[in-house]
């Protein structure tokens, strides 16, 4: 299924499928401007510059907006380089603005987190209900609340394609806060998977794996998990720590095993 979903997509919208530390990087190409949706891990960001300016992407061309799906460290951690090369206006979600305005480390789970991402400009929001032209092609911002509670997914109904960052993967999608932390989470992942269940897709760009046609079966999977979740609390705050700790390996390429409880301690 997989191998298809990509002839199912128009030549102006070129996905970047990077690994699982930076999210997907989606461009779509447009006379009127070329948009960039999210821009990876930091440390990923001279790669994520590379393939935008490749023969694939935009070669010379200016690139004149960046949109984030919603603002963790792995799908903006290459906004401010981004936003340096190009001096193109970055867009958030509008729930995610006043946190990045003030720079709240600890909200943004950066700090929490022991996660870096550069500092960058905002220069605009978008709403939930809001409709975006990217691509000469209609996108409807919807909320997505859940892996993050102002993460907006975008729908364009003509080709049937979801952008749909981190709530929805084909197996699964983000951690999802357990409700010691965020009581409102578990039941907002739940609820955003159903209203991805109401829309009319054909192909979803996740933010993270390639893009995927069987729709149906993903968000049965990702209904599962989380009826499992619900059922399970203690479950789901071990799958968030190890997540954390996972993104954490990767993103370190390895902690000496004498230093992790050191690092779990502090972290
Ligand atoms: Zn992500």
């Amino acid at each position: 299924m997989t191998t298809d979903a990509r002839t199912l997509l128009p030549p102006q919208l070129r996905v970047f499928v990077r690994d699982w530390l930076s999210s997907n990087n989606i461009l779509l190409k447009s006379r009127d401007g070329h948009v960039l949706i999210d821009s990876g891990f930091t440390r990923h960001a001279p790669l994520t510059l590379a393939l935008l300016s490749s023969p694939q992407g935009i070669g010379d061309e200016p690139l004149a907006k960046l949109f984030n799906t919603h603002c963790h460290s792995d799908h903006m951690g290459g906004n401010a380089a981004v936003q340096a090369r190009y001096a193109c206006a970055v867009v958030l979600p509008q729930g995610e603005a006043p946190l990045i305005a003030s720079w709240e480390e600890k909200a943004l789970l950066l700090g929490y987190c022991d996660q870096h991402v550069d500092r960058f400009r905002v220069d605009g929001i978008m709403k939930p209900g809001e409709t975006l032209l990217w691509g000469d092609l209609e996108w409807r911002a919807i909320a997505a609340p859940g892996h993050d509670m102002a993460a907006l997914v975008f729908y364009n109904p003509e080709h049937r394609i979801l952008v749909s960052g981190d709530a929805l993967w084909e197996n699964g999608y983000g951690i999802v806060m357990p409700p010691e932390v965020d009581p409102a989470a578990l039941p907002a992942a739940r609820a955003t998977l159903e209203m991805i269940a109401r829309l009319d897709v054909r192909v979803v760009i996740p933010g993270h794996g390639e893009p995927f046609t069987d729709v149906r079966a993903a968000l049965n999977r990702s209904l599962q998990r989380t009826d499992a979740l619900q059922a399970d609390a203690l479950r789901n705050a071990r799958h968030v720590l190890k997540s954390l700790l996972m993104f954490a390996l990767l993103d370190k390429r390895g902690i000496a095993l004498a230093d992790l409880p050191d690092y779990l301690d502090r972290v």
